[in-house]
């Protein structure tokens, strides 16, 4: 990695980060790309809902993004980015290795992490009996005796969304304390079972769950649990800057205009750590309006300069 500025440093090098690379390479901008290699989808050994590369591994989408980019001279640096500082005309960026650059621009594309509900045996299938996202997975799981364990009253649209993919469909709604009537009935007139008994552990093979297990010894089989972590966006290095921040359902994000730009004039993000409910297809839509819209402000500084320049002489 060479130590001259960068026109743009992208933080993530997941479906957003590469998109947005692609975009700056293919607009001639000198760009980095710094990823700690951990996209969120890791643990699915196949995406769907993705158009053209239906099935494909999350792993293998990423390597050919990457070996795109870098054919239009992107280049990347493995590792985290601790923090970045503000020095006026440009960015520094400092990596947990140790490494410094500096950038004229940046696109934020780190995604989240998803905190899973502390049920001994849940994690254990996540990415492929246990899940959040009925387009993602749902087909794979159709007709199958479904859990939802939802955390939050905001978790219960999955129970509702999923009844489209099986008529086998239980809620585990403990978290949520008593319903209300209303939802309550909405969900038993399409023969959706509640059971409100904590759950305390949910039981595997290899192949998948088996079943849930609740406070009271009762066993409930089932082939697929849906249920959602609580989301912690990756944004930890941002927090000298105190961007501004817009709360939703989900949490407390990062805000964002439709181009990705965040209330710092060179700061730009996209994907999961600004927008955590959409998936690959909106973080790669994301990333390359964010890419777009970085080359655009450069251009419009590149003018503003040589203007200044222009008069000096
Ligand atoms: C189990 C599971 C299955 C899914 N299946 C599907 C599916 O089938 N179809 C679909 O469309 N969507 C699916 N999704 C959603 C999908 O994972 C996200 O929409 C997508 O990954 C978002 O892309 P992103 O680029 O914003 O973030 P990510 O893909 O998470 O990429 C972020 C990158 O930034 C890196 N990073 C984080 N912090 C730092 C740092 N400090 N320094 C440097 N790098 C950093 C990470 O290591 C990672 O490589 C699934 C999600 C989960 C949890």
């Amino acid at each position: 990695m060479e130590t001259t500025k960068w026109d743009a440093v992208v933080i993530g090098g997941g479906a957003a980060g590469l998109s947005a690379a692609q975009a700056l390479g293919r607009s001639l901008r000198r760009t980095l790309v710094i990823d700690a290699g951990q996209p969120r989808n890791r643990f699915a050994a196949q995406m769907h809902n993705v158009l053209g590369h239906d099935g494909t591994s999350p792993g293998a989408l990423l390597a050919t993004g990457r070996s795109e980019a870098a054919s239009y001279g992107v280049e990347f640096h493995d590792g985290f980015v601790a923090s970045v500082r503000d020095l006026g005309q440009t960015l520094e960026v400092t990596m947990e290795d140790g490494t410094v650059c500096e950038a004229r621009s940046l696109v934020l594309a780190t995604g989240v992490s998803d905190d899973l509900p502390e049920i001994p045996g849940l994690a254990q299938h996540w990415g492929a009996r246990v899940l959040h996202c009925p387009y993602c997975h749902g087909w794979e799981v159709r007709g199958a005796r479904i859990a939802v364990v939802p955390r939050s009253p905001v978790g219960l649209h999955q129970a509702f969304l999923l009844r489209q993919w099986t008529e086998q469909l239980v809620v585990c709604s403990e978290a949520l304390g008593t319903l209300d009537p209303i939802i309550e009935a909405r969900l038993r007139a399409r023969g959706i079972e509640i059971v409100d008994e904590a759950i305390s552990e949910v039981r595997n093979d290899d192949l998948g769950v088996t079943a849930l297990r609740t406070v009271s010894g009762r066993e409930l089989p089932i082939d697929a649990i849906f249920t959602a972590g609580t989301l912690r966006p990756h944004d930890h290095m941002l927090a000298g800057l105190t961007l501004a921040r817009s709360a939703g359902p989900l949490g407390e994000f990062i805000t964002v205009d439709p181009a990705g730009r965040t209330s710092h004039p060179r700061i730009w993000a996209a994907g999961n750590v600004v927008s955590p409910a959409t998936a690959v297809p909106q973080a790669m839509a994301a990333g390359a309006m964010a890419g777009a819209a970085v080359n655009f402000a450069l251009v419009e500084e590149d003018f503003d300069l040589a203007v200044a320049a222009h008069k000096e002489q």
